[in-house]
């Protein structure tokens, strides 16, 4: 039986998102409601978009191989990809047939039952919302529970990650986070990067179209050279 996936867009020649040259595909559907989300357009799971098989997808994303080099491949991102895992798994599987290098780029809140998809997956990309309860029901408006679950099960399987915090001016651009984040990811093995990257408004737009109202109204788009001084508080 074909395993249909709802994709909501498709990037071939990604730079930003894992190593090299990446194919990026855009899952549909995510649980949480990040206030600086950029793409509030993936959130509803039930939206139809591309409605395409893993077959097919794998199939279109090998003709661009050549491209991929020695470190470059496929991300799946979204949106939430963890919230599509059959879907996910029978991509994974096609790739790995195909020694085509895969990323999951993710928030790691999806259903729970991740250690199939993590045997897959060669890099997890890992995005940390707050490493602080209260901070990460704030932000994303769901407990950090479920983040912390898939975090473990990323450290019992040994995954390779890269760690990535959004950060915004006024609400995290503080020290007192930084070396609390800098804190919790001592304590995390297999961190191959981290990475702190600056909040911008594109994508503020959408929710207008959408009809959502947009929390960080008037909030201005991060300054690069302060979130590269934090940065560096991290690797002190
Ligand atoms: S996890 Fe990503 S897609 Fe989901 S709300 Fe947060 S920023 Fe948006």
């Amino acid at each position: 039986m074909e395993i249909i996936g709802n994709i909501n867009s498709e990037e071939s020649m990604g730079l930003v998102d894992g190593p090299g040259i990446r194919y990026v595909v855009f899952l549909q559907g995510c649980q949480l409601r990040c206030k600086y989300c950029h793409n509030p357009e993936t959130w509803d799971i039930n939206k139809k978009c591309t409605q395409i098989s893993a077959d097919k997808l794998i199939k279109k994303i090998s003709r661009f191989k050549s491209y991929f080099g020695n470190n470059g491949g496929v991300t799946f991102s979204g949106g939430e990809p963890l919230l599509q895992p059959d879907f996910l798994k029978e991509c994974l599987k096609l790739c790995k047939e195909k020694s085509i290098n895969t990323a999951l780029d993710t928030a790691g809140v999806g259903f729970g039952d991740y250690d199939e998809i993590l045997s897959l997956i060669d890099l997890v990309i890992l995005d940390i919302k707050a490493v602080d309860p209260d901070d990460y029901k704030a932000l994303t408006g769901k407990p950090i529970t479920f983040f912390k679950k898939f975090l473990s099960d990323c450290q019992r399987l040994n995954k390779k990650l890269w760690l990535r915090q959004v950060i915004v001016p006024g609400l995290n651009d503080n020290e007192k986070n930084i070396l609390a984040l800098k804190d919790f990811i001592a304590k995390i093995k297999n961190v191959e990067k981290v990475e702190l990257l600056p909040y911008k408004t594109i994508g503020v737009h959408k929710y207008k179209d959408l009809g959502i109202k947009y929390r960080l109204d008037g909030v201005p788009d991060m300054d690069e050279n302060r979130c590269k001084e934090l940065e560096k508080l991290l690797f002190k």
